[in-house]
C-alpha cells in the first residue's frame, strides 16, 4: 500500500529583545556563564510579580502580521503547569485559547518550481525554561535561559513531505529574520521545532494517530526525524502494529526516535489565566505602526531584483535570501548605478574574503558605500576592472575610499592616446619576434604584446585602446 505522510510543525522562536519576557535580566544570554543573568522573577521566586515585556510583544506582532495572521484586539496569558527541574515556577507562562494572532500563511517554493501555501493556524507568545547540563559529577541546572521570550508559531498539518518541511522552515527563518523579531540563530538555541507526523493510506481523508518529536535544533535533523518517522511508522502499520499517540525524543548521534512519554492532553497541564499579567489589548493604531516597521519581505525582493534590476534568478535568491545581505547591496548598488556588477562583486569579491576571514556581512570591514564607490568606478570608467582587483584587498582590509586612493595611486585609466601609442611602439620595438610572429598569422602573438602594454603602464591602460593601437601600428 501507498502512504502520504501529514506533518505540522511548531516552531519556537526566541525573540531578540534587550531583556526577558517578564523581568529586567538582560537576553543576550549566549556563552554567558552560567546563573549569571537572573534574578527572583526569571527563577520562579514566590511571591514575585512579572511584568510582560512591551517590545516582545511588539515584535511578536511583527511577526504574525508578516505571516498574514489577524490581531484579535484582546488576548492574554495562561498558566501552563508540568513539573521539570529547570522550571522553577512549576509553570510555564504561555497563551492558551487566546493567542496574540491566529490564521496565517506561508508561501513554499519547492524544486520543481512550484509554491504551496502552509497555514498557520497561530503564532504566540510565551516564555523558555531553563537548562540542564549533564555532568560525570551530576547534573547541574543553569536558569540564563529561564524567562527568555518566545514565539511559538503552528502550522496547519499542511505538509505532505520531507522537502516541504524543510522549505517551510527555512522560509520562516527567512521571514523573522527580516522583521527582525528573532536573530534565529539554531546554534545558538535560538530556534527549534517540534514536528508532528502521521501516515494514512493514500487518498484517505482521515488523518492517523499521530507522534511527536520534540526540540530538533537544525534543519538537517528535522529532515533526519521525518523521515526516521514515515519510516518507523509505515513498518509499524505493515506488520500489523499500530501507531500510539506519544511524544518521542531525537538521537542525534543514532539518528533514531525514542520514545519518551504518552502525548499530554491540554487539561494534564491545567491552563488557567496568569493573574499577575493583565490582558493584553492591541488597538488598531498600535497595528497600524507596527505594519510601518515591516521591511519589503524576500519574496517580494527577489521579484524586484530580477524583473527591475535585471539580475539573474540565482544572483537575486542569494541576495534577498539574508536580510543584512540584501541591505548591503542595496546600499551600494545605490552608489554605483549598475545592479549586475554591484551583485557580482558583492557575491564573488567580497564574500570570499569575509569567507577567508570568518566574517559575516554585517561584520564586514568594508563598507557598502565604499564598495558602491569603488564599482562605479569601473562603471563610468575611470580605473579599469583589473586595477579594481589589484585594489580590493588594500580597500577592503581599511574601508578605504577607493576614489581618494586611485587619485594618489595615480591609477586612473590613461586617456592619453598619443602617450599609449608610444608605449606600445617601444614594447612593439623591444618584441620584433612577437612583432614578426603576428605579422605571420599567429593571431594569438597580440596577447603577449597587450601584456607588456598593460604592465607598462601599471594596469592603468584600457586594454580594447591597447588592443586597437597596437593592431594599427601592426598593419
Ligand atoms: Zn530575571
Amino acid at each position: 500500500m501507498e502512504y502520504e505522510p501529514v506533518i505540522g510543525l511548531e516552531v519556537h522562536c526566541r525573540i531578540n529583545t534587550k531583556t526577558k519576557m517578564f523581568c529586567r535580566c538582560s537576553n543576550d544570554i549566549f556563552n554567558e556563564k552560567p546563573n549569571s543573568h537572573i534574578c527572583p522573577i526569571c527563577t520562579g521566586f514566590p511571591g514575585v510579580l512579572p511584568l510582560i515585556n512591551e517590545d516582545a510583544v511588539k515584535k511578536g506582532v511583527k511577526m504574525a502580521l508578516a505571516l498574514g495572521c489577524s490581531i484579535p484586539d484582546f488576548s492574554k496569558m495562561d498558566r501552563k503547569s508540568y513539573f521539570y527541574p529547570d522550571l522553577p515556577k512549576g509553570y510555564q507562562i504561555s497563551q492558551y485559547d487566546l493567542p496574540i494572532s491566529e490564521k496565517g500563511k506561508i508561501t513554499i517554493t519547492l524544486s520543481d518550481g512550484s509554491t504551496k501555501d502552509i497555514g498557520i493556524t497561530r503564532l504566540h507568545l510565551e516564555d523558555d525554561a531553563g537548562k540542564l547540563i549533564h555532568t560525570e559529577g551530576g547534573t547541574l541546572v543553569d536558569f540564563n535561559r529561564s524567562g527568555t521570550p518566545l514565539m511559538e508559531i503552528v502550522s496547519e498539518p499542511d505538509i505532505r513531505s520531507i522537502e516541504e518541511a524543510s522549505a517551510y522552515a527555512r522560509q520562516l527563518q527567512k521571514i523573522v529574520r527580516y522583521v527582525d523579531s528573532s536573530d534565529a540563530n539554531m546554534e545558538r538555541g535560538q530556534m527549534r521545532f517540534d514536528i508532528n507526523v502521521s501516515i494514512r493510506p493514500k487518498g484517505q481523508k482521515e488523518f492517523g494517530t499521530r507522534s511527536e518529536v520534540k526540540n530538533l535544533n537544525s534543519f538537517r535533523s528535522l529532515e533526519k526525524a521525518i523521515d526516521y518517522e514515515i519510516k518507523r511508522q509505515i513498518e509499524l502499520v505493515e506488520g500489523g502494529g499500530k501507531v500510539v499517540l506519544e511524544t518521542r525524543g531525537w538521537d542525534d548521534e543514532k539518528e533514531i526516535t525514542t520514545s519518551q512519554r504518552s502525548k499530554e492532553e491540554a487539561a494534564d497541564y491545567r491552563y488557567f489565566p496568569e493573574p499577575d499579567i493583565p490582558p493584553i489589548v492591541i488597538t488598531k493604531e498600535m497595528i497600524e505602526e507596527i505594519k510601518k516597521e515591516i521591511p519589503e519581505l524576500a519574496d517580494k525582493k527577489v521579484d524586484r531584483y530580477k524583473s527591475e534590476l535585471g539580475l539573474s534568478p540565482q544572483d537575486a535568491n542569494q541576495l534577498a535570501g539574508n536580510s543584512a545581505l540584501a541591505g548591503y547591496f542595496e546600499k551600494a548598488f545605490e552608489i554605483s548605478g549598475d545592479a549586475k556588477k554591484t551583485s557580482n562583486w558583492l557575491l564573488s569579491e567580497l564574500l570570499g574574503l569575509l569567507k577567508s576571514d570568518g566574517l559575516t556581512i554585517a561584520e564586514s570591514k568594508l563598507s557598502a558605500k565604499n564598495l558602491g564607490k569603488l564599482v562605479k568606478l569601473i562603471v563610468d570608467g575611470t580605473i579599469t576592472g583589473k586595477i579594481a582587483k589589484d585594489i580590493f584587498g588594500e580597500v577592503y582590509a581599511g574601508d578605504l575610499d577607493p576614489e581618494k586612493l586611485v587619485e594618489e595611486k595615480g591609477l586612473k585609466v590613461m586617456e592619453d592616446a598619443g602617450e599609449l601609442e608610444k608605449i606600445c611602439q617601444e614594447v612593439m620595438d623591444r618584441n620584433p619576434n612577437i612583432v614578426a610572429d603576428f605579422k605571420g598569422g599567429k593571431e594569438k602573438a597580440i596577447g603577449g604584446l597587450v601584456g607588456q602594454v598593460m604592465g607598462a603602464t601599471k594596469g592603468t591602460a584600457n586594454p580594447k585602446a591597447v588592443n586597437d593601437i597596437l593592431r594599427k601600428l601592426l598593419v
